[in-house]
């Protein structure tokens, strides 16, 4: 593959395809990277013999005008379909319905919305690129084995490692540096009969119930193109702190224990578990405090969740404004 290029990204989650497409439309020679081994990012699923699980995000909203264009776009084109399930919430009294809202997954799976995307786009996976830096009007992006050149370069990953990856000088170096993002542990189980309850999806109001080891229950197998008795359990992020270097096999004990407690305070039996998995998720949510000015004057630009509201829509309209900047830095 060349190494020359008009733009890399860096990252192919929602953000880093977002940005990639636009600049793509934009006529531009756009190369991504990819240190895993697939697209999605964040929008993960897990798939084993035993079944699969989105064991990050759950769902995905739509507030904007641009991102609903986008996800009308997938609903055509079968990636996408309607979460239709009842979601409720839990304060350790009462189930209750959440909010009425229009909730979207991806179908048959999380990041099927991101592989669509990624079909348009050229994509190097295994790439994890460890330096950036730039001379004579060019970023060189450099992995253990490779040397990548544009003059512009977008950064889609998570605030850390964004200041992890940008040279100390750089102007956004510190306002990066300061973004804090929380872990998420999140387990997959499959139980062996079917659980009767009334909701697909439930919050947990850790705070009130007095037991602040889950913050999200979901029926993964709900979904649409899903099928079988495959939960997704996440902890809170005061639990995922607190127990961050325990080990799966901990995390899958208390994580099930704090669901069969819940079951039992609502009158079900103890239920067997089969198949359970879990993931550690070091940099699952987190939203910059202050809004974070870029000007792309270096040809530089940054995307991701956390700069506007740490979630799936963010990320994508993140990707939009990288693109935006760069587009009217290149053409002044
Ligand atoms: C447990 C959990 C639950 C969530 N629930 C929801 C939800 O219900 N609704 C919702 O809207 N959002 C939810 N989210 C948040 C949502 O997943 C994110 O907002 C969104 O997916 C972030 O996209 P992104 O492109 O900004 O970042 P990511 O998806 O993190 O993409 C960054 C990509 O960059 C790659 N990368 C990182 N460093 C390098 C490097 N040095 N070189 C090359 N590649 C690199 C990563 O491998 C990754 O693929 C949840 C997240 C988690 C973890």
């Amino acid at each position: 593959m060349k190494t020359n290029w008009d733009v890399i990204v860096i990252g192919a989650g929602m953000a880093g395809l977002s940005a990639a497409q636009q600049l793509r439309a934009a006529g531009k020679d756009v190369l991504v990277l990819e240190k895993s081994r697939g697209v999605g990012g964040r929008m993960a699923t897990r798939r084993t013999d035993a079944g699969q699980w989105d064991h990050g995000a759950q769902y995905f909203t739509a507030r904007s005008a641009t991102f609903r264009r986008q996800i009308a776009l997938w609903l055509r084109a079968n990636v996408v379909s309607r979460w239709h399930e009842p979601i409720y919430a839990w304060d350790g009294t009462t189930l209750q319905a959440s909010s009425p809202q229009q909730r979207f997954v991806g179908k048959p799976t999380m990041n099927a919305p991101l592989r669509a995307m990624a079909a348009q786009l050229v994509i190097e996976l295994s790439a994890q690129v460890s330096c950036i830096s730039r001379s004579c009007g060019a970023w060189s992006v450099h992995s253990e084995s490779k040397t990548w050149q544009a003059p512009e370069l977008v950064l889609a990953i998570p605030a850390p490692q964004v200041a992890r990856l940008l040279p100390a000088t750089h102007p956004l170096q510190a306002a990066t540096a300061q973004v804090t993002m929380q872990p998420c542990w999140a387990v997959m189980i499959s139980s062996k009969h079917a659980i009767h309850l009334p909701f697909a999806g439930l919050f947990v109001n850790e705070t009130n119930v007095n037991d602040d080891v889950l913050s999200w229950i979901a029926l993964d197998s709900s979904k649409a193109g899903r099928s079988g008795q495959h939960w997704v359990l996440h902890a809170s992020v005061a639990w995922s702190l607190a127990h961050l270097d325990d080990t799966p096999d901990m995390v899958i004990d208390a994580l099930c224990q704090a669901f069969s407690r819940l079951l039992k305070q609502w009158g079900q039996s103890k239920p067997s578990w089969q198949a359970a998995t879990a993931h550690r998720w070091l940099y699952a949510r987190g939203n910059a405090e202050a809004p974070i000015t870029q000007d792309a004057s270096d040809g530089l630009a940054i995307a991701g969740d956390w700069l506007a509201g740490g979630r799936v829509e963010g990320a994508y309209l993140s990707g939009v404004a990288a693109a935006d900047i760069l587009l009217t830095h290149s053409a002044n």
